[in-house]
């Protein structure tokens, strides 16, 4: 097959219809997704419309797959700077604040060098003044509450979370951020 067809992803869906991940944003590329589908592994749920040839048949490329075989989700959320902006909603924890991703960091609210880990029960949302503000110090010196006592989320928690984004907002301001979707070391 040879076409100029760079970029039409397919969303992938699980065997329910959700969203096999949603941060990221399961997407596969257009040759993923043709390849599984002629190895009759995923069902077609909608389609671009443009196709791709061969000398001897056509296809439309898929934007929506869905797979035949159920993937059970883990249950625990990865432990990601996306995932602690996500459980708190893009916005700072200590005055409130909603921002853009690049404006905000992720403060230690026992702060590392007073022992406090990398737990998602002791990481929050900050913006740069707070954390500035803030700085190095315990909380009844600074002053400075987390708004919502910091802990584990759960899947649906994100999801939800994600639902108040507008599709696809949340993965197109990230694209360049892909090192926020990277395991955080827990200490
Ligand atoms: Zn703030």
């Amino acid at each position: 097959m040879s076409v100029a067809v760079e970029n039409f992803p397919t969303l992938v869906l699980n065997a329910d219809f959700r969203p096999l991940s949603y941060f990221p944003l399961s997407l596969w590329s257009w040759q993923e997704a043709v390849k599984a589908v002629f190895l009759q592994r995923v069902n077609v749920v909608s389609e671009y419309d443009r196709a791709v040839r061969s000398p001897s048949r056509a296809m439309q490329l898929p934007s929506v797959i869905s797979l035949k075989q159920y993937v059970p989700l883990s249950r625990r959320p990865a432990f990601t700077r996306f995932n602690v902006f996500l459980r708190d909603r893009f916005s700072c924890q200590y005055c409130g604040g909603a921002y853009q991703a690049e404006h905000l960091t992720f403060d230690h609210v026992v702060p590392r060098s007073r022992g406090g880990r990398t737990l998602w029960n002791n990481v929050v949302t900050a913006c740069e003044p707070c954390n500035l503000r803030k700085g190095h110090r315990l909380p009844h010196r600074s002053g400075l509450y987390p708004l919502r006592v910091p802990r584990q989320p759960t899947n649906h928690e994100l999801q939800h979370n994600g639902r108040a984004f507008p599709p696809n907002y949340l993965h197109e301001s990230w694209r360049d951020f892909l090192y926020w979707d990277t395991e955080l070391e827990p200490s």
